[in-house]
C-alpha cells in the first residue's frame, strides 16, 4: 500500500498542518482535563465493541490503552457534527506506536472508537507517526 496521489496529499498535508496547529492545543487542554479526572478515578474510558475486537486482533491490552491515555499526546483533533475526536499517540511497553481514536462524550467521559498501530499503514504517517501525510481513501 502506498499513496496514490502524492501531489494532492502533499497539499492536503500542508492544510492539515495549518489546521492542526490551531486544533491540537485545544485537544491538549481537553486531554489534560480528562487526565485530571482520570487520575482521581473520576473519569470513564469506554471501549467500544469495535475497539474490543481490534484489541484482540492487534494485541493491544486494556493496560496498554490506559497507559497511552496517561502518557500519550494529541496528534490530531477533529470536530464533526459537534463531536470532538482526538487521536492520541503513545507507545506500548515493547515500543510499538499506537494510535487511539477517542471521542469526547463529555469532560469526564471518553470513548475509544478504535485502536491501531500506525505501522500497519506507514505510508499515511510521518516517520514519527505524528503527522498525517497521506489522505487517500482506502482501496
Ligand atoms: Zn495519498
Amino acid at each position: 500500500m502506498k499513496c496514490n496521489n502524492p501531489k494532492l496529499c502533499s497539499k492536503k498535508h500542508e492544510k492539515w498542518k495549518k489546521n492542526q496547529r490551531q486544533f491540537i492545543p485545544i485537544g491538549e487542554r481537553e486531554h489534560e482535563l480528562f487526565l485530571k479526572y482520570f487520575e482521581k478515578d473520576e473519569a470513564t474510558l469506554i471501549l467500544s465493541r469495535h475497539t474490543d475486537k481490534r484489541q484482540f486482533e492487534r494485541v493491544v491490552s486494556t493496560h496498554d490503552i490506559n497507559d497511552i491515555i496517561k502518557h500519550g499526546w494529541v496528534i490530531e483533533r477533529n470536530l464533526n457534527n459537534k463531536t470532538v475526536t482526538l487521536i492520541i499517540l503513545g507507545y506500548t511497553r515493547t515500543y510499538r506506536p499506537i494510535h487511539l481514536v477517542c471521542k469526547i462524550l463529555d469532560d469526564k467521559t471518553w470513548k475509544v472508537k478504535t485502536v491501531y498501530s500506525p505501522i500497519s499503514k506507514k505510508y499515511k504517517w510521518s516517520k514519527d507517526f505524528q503527522k498525517r501525510i497521506c489522505f487517500c481513501k482506502e482501496n
